[in-house]
């Protein structure tokens, strides 16, 4: 490992590059806050983009027309190019050919093929929205791929960290990070040995972040939001939200396993381990204060409170009517596991075992199909999941009011409940 060193890592997600506007701001904030010392610069894809590659995939597998979609995709990246003055076709035009003919290659393979051709086309909006920023901040663009290793599990690729490691201080000395420009490189994507690509998960940028960090010991990691930091409860969803100054690795790996969509689960790991901190921070206000995770006591905190949509409650009976034992409870967690469905939550009784889960239908489909055979099986949808971290009465009653609770779990930090959405 490098000695930490100053090198600063930046994480500018979706919104923080939706357009031109967005990325001159970017720049503004590099140049003010990133500039002078060594600097690596993870970009997301533009805006929605990765939802409309995923959208573009889907029609090119089913063999529909998506000319239309593919042009309109080209043409927002150009038009953003070109209202930055930069030379778009000829910036553009490599990636967007291969993302042509990644799109043909996806058509007609066979479901089970499926997740494989995903990493391969949705992995262009990083590429598309790295390159554009890159060419702006007239920086280095740094193709991940063949640094950031991972294993074949596909749309969730499994990092390789000593492979990494090795891969990105060969890449990346730090008298040349120091010495040269900024480098801008891609979150969410790496590439197998083979030289394939692979995706690290949705909303994965973060943990690219961390990645970086970890393998180049970086001084710290900013993620750049369009809040004002690690606040406790989405402000979509609560209106009153307050912001943590000061938070520990801990709490916050807590309330991202929770499902609080501030950052990545995976994001606080590594730079835990290494004793990096990671600063929350608004592109709309850069001098403001945001929040900093690392290591540190706190008291008690404003209760943080988190929502899961789309959840499903699975209930499973043995069809001897008989307890669930420990050999059933086997089986279940087993097939769980092949079929990769997490569980939110649980609960077992004398005759049946519970379980809230993502509701990812052909992923439930495979899980029913290979446990029908020995329990009968009762689901639920369109349900919520909400957990209360560091409950208090208020807390409590403002999220139970009104909800009948299909299934509630109470520790001394916290609270959780499976409710219909709405
Ligand atoms: N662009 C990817 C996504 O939207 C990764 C990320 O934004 O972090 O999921
Ligand atoms: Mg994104």
């Amino acid at each position: 490992m490098h000695e930490l060193s100053q090198l600063k890592v930046y994480k500018f997600g979706g919104a923080s590059v939706k357009d031109a506007a967005a990325i001159r701001n970017l720049g503004r904030i590099v140049a003010e806050h990133g500039r002078p010392g060594p600097l690596v610069v993870v970009v997301s894809a533009m805006g929605k983009t990765t939802n409309a590659l995923e959208a573009l995939l889907q029609l090119a597998h089913t063999g529909q027309p998506y000319a239309t979609e593919l042009g309109a995709l080209s043409s927002f990246h150009a038009a953003v190019a070109t209202e930055l003055g930069l030379p778009a076709a000829e910036l553009l035009r490599e990636l967007l050919g291969e993302l042509e003919s990644r799109l043909v290659a996806a058509a007609n393979v066979a479901p089970s093929g499926l997740d494989q051709h995903y990493d391969q086309v949705v992995s262009f909006g990083e590429l598309l929205a790295t390159r554009i920023v890159a060419a702006f901040l007239r920086a280095r663009w740094l193709d991940c791929r063949p640094l950031i290793r991972t294993d074949e599990t596909w749309r969730e690729g499994r990092l390789d960290w000593s492979a990494t490691e090795a891969a990105l201080q060969a890449a990346l000395p730090l008298a040349e990070l120091t010495q040269g420009p900024p480098v801008v490189t891609q979150g969410f994507i790496g590439g197998t040995a083979g030289g394939l690509t692979t995706t690290l998960g949705r909303e994965g940028s973060d943990f690219t972040a961390a990645i970086l960090a970890y393998c180049l010991g970086a001084e710290s990691v900013t993620i750049w939001k369009d809040v004002a930091g690690l606040l406790n409860a989405d402000p979509k969803i609560f209106p009153d939200t307050v912001r943590y100054p000061e938070i520990s690795y801990q709490e916050t790996i807590e309330m991202a396993y929770y499902g609080a969509s501030v950052i990545h689960p995976k994001t606080i790991k590594p730079l835990a381990v290494r004793g990096i901190p990671l600063l929350v921070k608004s592109f709309l206000a850069p001098t403001a204060e945001g929040t900093r995770i690392h290591d540190c006591r706190h008291g008690l905190l404003v209760p943080a409170l988190i929502r899961k949509t789309d959840q499903c409650l699975v209930s499973f009976e043995s069809k001897e009517l008989d307890f669930i034992s420990e050999e059933n409870l086997e089986v279940i967690f087993g097939v769980l596991a092949q079929v990769r469905l997490k569980i939110r939550l649980m609960q077992n009784s004398a005759i049946s075992f519970s379980v809230c889960l993502d509701f990812l239908p052909d992923r439930l489909e495979q899980l029913l199909a290979r446990l029908r055979g020995q329990f009968t099986i009762h689901y639920n949808t369109g349900l919520e999941l909400y957990t209360i971290k560091n409950y208090d009465t208020a807390s409590l009653q403002r999220l139970t009011a009104g909800r009948e609770l299909l299934l509630e779990q109470r520790t001394r930090q916290t609270f959780q409940f499976v409710c219909r959405a709405g």
